[in-house]
């Protein structure tokens, strides 16, 4: 393929001594939805947290649209379009739902386009326009993680990182959850690297997903023969 829009390669990254990434590789091409599946500990959130410039590697790089980014910080990676949602959500919960939003995109100058998008999202997430007014921390755990997703998507990213938006939601929430991440992708054309410990669900919404262990990249491929293959079933699949 050309060159892709993200290359992580052969990362390395530890926490002090204990070594958390080990020589990762992986690839995104834009518009893309790729899957990062692994274990509790397995080096998950390390990865996105060493793309976003939250923590630095030790080895190896991380290109995005044609440019090293693993030098820069957090702020300029930013700059660039790569959003992360974080895991816990880290919504400001003393504000309402539109602050939260209208915050989403204070970097921006362009205000007539961000109302346009405001009302986007919240034809979006319907739920987010009912309570538009309300205070975000007495927003439910799956209308918490909508707004979060809401915001990431109000700076007009060119790439959303999200790390376990599943997390602690009810079954028909998740589902809820992955329908937006599929029409962000179709809709908005965002290009989105999934971090989950429900595989069934990210291999279901991703085209390719990779697999780490122990801070290893073990496998990768397309999500839909990942979902078939044995060693996959049987350590992901809970079958
Ligand atoms: P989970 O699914 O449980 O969130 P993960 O795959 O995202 O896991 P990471 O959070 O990336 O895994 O952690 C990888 C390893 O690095 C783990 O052994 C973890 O204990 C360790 N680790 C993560 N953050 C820190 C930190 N701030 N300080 C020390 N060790 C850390």
């Amino acid at each position: 393929m050309s060159e892709p829009f993200l290359s992580v390669e052969s990362v390395s990254a530890s926490y002090g001594n204990i070594s958390a990434l080990h020589e990762v590789s992986l690839e995104v091409a834009t518009g893309e939805i790729v899957a990062l599946l692994g274990a509790n500990g397995a080096g998950k959130s390390t990865t996105l947290n060493v793309i976003s410039g939250l923590v630095r590697a030790t080895h190896g790089h991380v290109r995005f649209d044609g440019e090293a980014v693993d030098r820069l910080s957090a702020d300029h990676i930013v700059q660039r379009g790569i959003i992360q949602v974080l895991e816990g959500r880290e919504i400001f919960r003393d504000m309402s739902v539109r602050e939260n939003l209208e915050m989403g995109a204070y970097t921006r100058k362009d205000r007539a386009a961000v109302a346009a998008d405001l009302d986007a999202m919240c034809d979006i997430f319907p739920r987010l326009r009912e309570r538009i007014g309300q205070r975000a921390a007495t927003l439910s755990g799956g209308e918490q993680q909508m707004l979060a997703t809401a915001r990431a998507m109000m700076a007009r990213p060119r790439m959303i990182l999200m790390d376990e938006p599943s997390m602690g939601l009810a079954p028909l929430v998740v589902e809820q959850i992955f329908d937006t991440v599929r029409t962000l992708n179709r809709e908005q054309g965002i290009t989105i690297l999934l971090v989950e410990q429900n595989a069934k669900l990210a291999l279901s919404v991703s085209s390719r997903a990779y697999i780490l262990e122990n801070g290893e990249m073990v496998l990768n491929g397309a999500s839909a023969d990942l979902k078939d293959d044995e060693a996959v079933r049987r350590a992901y699949l809970g079958a």
